[in-house]
């Protein structure tokens, strides 16, 4: 790895945070200059161990040679990226977007970087909050592949799995929308199915533990209906609001490529109404949601309540 390079990273929330500590941690230990770090919440209740904390996009812009982001959606990516390509006495070179976006957000933005001479990849990720802490996520990188291996060390210090899925911004974005329909879908499903388990008098602990050997089983009902139902912690890291702006744009984008659709609508809607009967929760509270929304209301259960 070329030791010059100083990275910078914006957004540091569930996901940002732990990777951004976990590059840190990376830089610090091979004597490479720190990283620097920005989130418009508050940079220094938030910034890892070892970084440089700024003040705002455009003091990453100067300092940095390639920036990371991790932010919510596509317009806070859009107004970040125009705010580094404008940068006066600008360092940053290149721009990798970590975060889920979509499509035509991907697109913009590489657009906006390029009339400004700037590289980009659009590289979403997988793996949720546990994964980027434990450096074990999947990156999906989209954008040139010589900028890909340039910053491989950098990329594998927080990351168990970077994929090339293509050259074109949007690829990655297309590939992480279309997994994240299959997870938010199984996870329902799931639901579903437990609760219905749960109408026969069975337990919630020996159905997963029948399910996780069976053909039933899934990364969703090991991990996630273990680690968060069974316990009645409902903390996984990953908000019902952006699983269903993720949703949003899987249907949206499916339909105008005239993919064929079975069970994306079905899907879409479940996750948008759950958003709406409870903005503020962790997507594992759709079994809640599932539970009691014939009661006309979400409930969140008392730890003793979910088996
Ligand atoms: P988060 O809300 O926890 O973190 C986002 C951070 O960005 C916050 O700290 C916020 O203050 C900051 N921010 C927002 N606008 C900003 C701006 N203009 N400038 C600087 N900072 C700004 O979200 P998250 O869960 O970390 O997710 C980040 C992205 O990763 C999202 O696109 C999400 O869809 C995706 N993602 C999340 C998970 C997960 O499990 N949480 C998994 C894979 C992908």
């Amino acid at each position: 790895m070329n030791g010059g390079v100083t990275y910078g990273f914006i957004g540091l929330g569930n996901m940002g945070g732990p990777m951004a500590a976990n590059l840190a941690a990376f830089l610090a230990a091979g004597g490479y200059p720190s990283p620097v770090v920005f989130d418009a919440a508050g940079t220094a209740d938030r910034a890892p161990g070892g970084a440089t904390c700024a003040p705002d996009a455009a003091a990453v812009a100067q300092q940095a040679d390639l920036v990371f982001l991790s932010l919510p959606d596509g317009s806070a990516v859009k107004a970040v990226a125009e705010a580094i390509a404008q940068t006066p006495e600008r360092r940053a070179a290149a721009l990798v977007d970590l975060s889920t976006v979509g499509i035509d957000a991907a697109r913009d933005v590489d657009g906006l970087l390029q009339a400004q001479g700037m590289a980009f990849a659009d590289c979403p990720v997988s793996g949720g909050r546990i994964g980027a802490q434990n450096a074990t996520i999947s990156l999906m990188w989209a954008g040139p592949a010589d900028l890909l291996e340039a910053h491989r060390p950098a990329l594998e210090s927080f990351a168990g799995n970077v994929f090339h899925v293509g050259d074109r911004p949007g690829q990655g974005q297309a590939l992480k929308l279309l997994n994240n329909f299959l997870s938010a879908t199984i996870t329902a499903a799931t639901a579903e199915a437990l609760l219905f388990g749960l109408t026969q008098g069975l337990d919630l602990k020996t159905m997963l533990d029948v399910v996780n050997v069976s053909t039933g089983g899934s990364a969703a009902s090991r991990e996630k209906f273990v680690r968060r139902v069974l316990p009645g912690t409902f903390d996984s890291g990953f908000d019902t609001a952006l699983m269903a702006k993720d949703l949003a744009l899987f249907a949206d984008s499916l339909r105008r490529a005239g993919a064929p659709e079975a069970l994306t609508g079905a899907t879409e809607a479940l996750w948008r109404e759950f958003r709406d009967a409870m903005p503020a929760s962790d997507h594992m509270e759709v079994y809640c949601y599932i539970r009691d929304r014939g009661a006309g209301q979400g409930r969140r259960p008392a730890e003793d309540d979910t088996s």
